[in-house]
């Protein structure tokens, strides 16, 4: 059972609970992207269990009424096990999603799986006319060049910052830095993509400069944020007309996930602490 220090990030152990968050969260004009935790799989038995598992995920989202869909992890579905293994459960996945009318994202992980995870997302999203959509992350110096290249494939791209740290010959490490790249590629998305564009950013600078672009372009966007983050203001964007999705990850390896949130921000560790200290 997830101690209540830790729900406020994780949608439970089951896909019940997950599902019943989702529902929750509906309630509230916000639609939700579940997450089963796990990641860096080096045993294709693995992998096998959580394609199983978000092909069932997927089932029990269509027969709801939820306004839910689904986000996978390449190094979950077998990308550690080989790049035939990840594409093979990927399309499994796509497949039940796309009789089903589910959406599926897909997680960008470290800089070594960029070029797989694109590729193979060019590749499912032409052959399902869309249906999917791809995370990338402006702090990789190479993104702006592969949203160009990305530009006419259908589905979705979800624009984040990066939260894998990487080497500075392939990455930019100054926060400032990335803040100006990320306004770039917005830039590009609303100039080029042809698809549909995400935020996934808590950042109010990034989702005000957004705003900006859907003016200028006349092109909607939607928010994404994290469970558990800013969640008062996915309820105010939500009120006022904008499309706001929330990540919500769920399963029984929540307490790395936890660890992490907790570590990135000041304000969390002190919500932890007074959690434990019951003040
Ligand atoms: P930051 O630069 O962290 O913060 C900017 C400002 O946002 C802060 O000054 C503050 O005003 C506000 N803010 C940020 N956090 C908080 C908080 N906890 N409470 C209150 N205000 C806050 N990364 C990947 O590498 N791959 C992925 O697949 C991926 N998927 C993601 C999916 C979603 C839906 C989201 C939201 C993030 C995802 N990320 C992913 C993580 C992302 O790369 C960033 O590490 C993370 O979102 C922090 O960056 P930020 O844009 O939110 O703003």
């Amino acid at each position: 059972m997830i101690p209540p220090i830790a729900s406020k990030f994780v949608a439970g152990e089951s896909p019940a609970s997950a599902l019943e968050h989702a529902a929750a969260q509906n309630r509230d004009g916000v639609k939700v992207i579940l997450n089963l935790l796990g990641e860096h799989y080096d045993d294709p038995a693995n992998a096998a269990a959580d394609t199983k598992a978000y092909r069932s995920l997927v089932r029990d989202i269509a027969a709801s009424d939820l306004d839910a869909c689904i986000s996978v992890k390449p190094s979950q579905i077998g990308l550690h096990i080989g790049d035939g293994e990840f594409r093979s459960n990927y399309r499994s996945i796509v497949e039940v999603a796309d009789e089903e009318g589910v959406f599926v994202w897909c997680d960008m992980e470290d800089a070594d799986t960029t070029d797989i995870t694109l590729d193979t997302f060019e590749e499912l999203a032409h052959e399902f006319e869309g249906g999917i959509g791809q995370c990338v992350q402006s702090n990789l110096k190479r993104t702006n060049d592969d949203l160009e290249r990305l530009a006419d494939v259908p589905g979705k791209i979800r624009l984040v910052k990066g939260a894998y740290d990487e080497s500075p010959d392939i990455s930019y490490k100054q926060k400032s830095k990335v803040n100006e790249v990320y306004r770039a590629d917005l830039e590009t998305l609303f100039d080029s993509y042809e698809g549909e564009i995400a935020v996934g950013s808590h950042d109010p600078e990034m989702i005000e400069y957004a705003e900006e672009l859907s003016s200028e372009y006349d092109r909607p966007f939607e928010v994404q944020m994290l469970m558990g983050v800013r969640e008062d203001a996915q309820r105010d964007l939500a009120a006022e007309g904008r499309e706001v999705w929330q990540y919500a990850p769920y399963g029984d390896k929540w307490l790395s996930y936890f660890y992490r949130r907790i570590r990135e921000r000041k304000e969390n560790v002190l919500f932890a602490a007074r959690a434990v200290l019951g003040i």
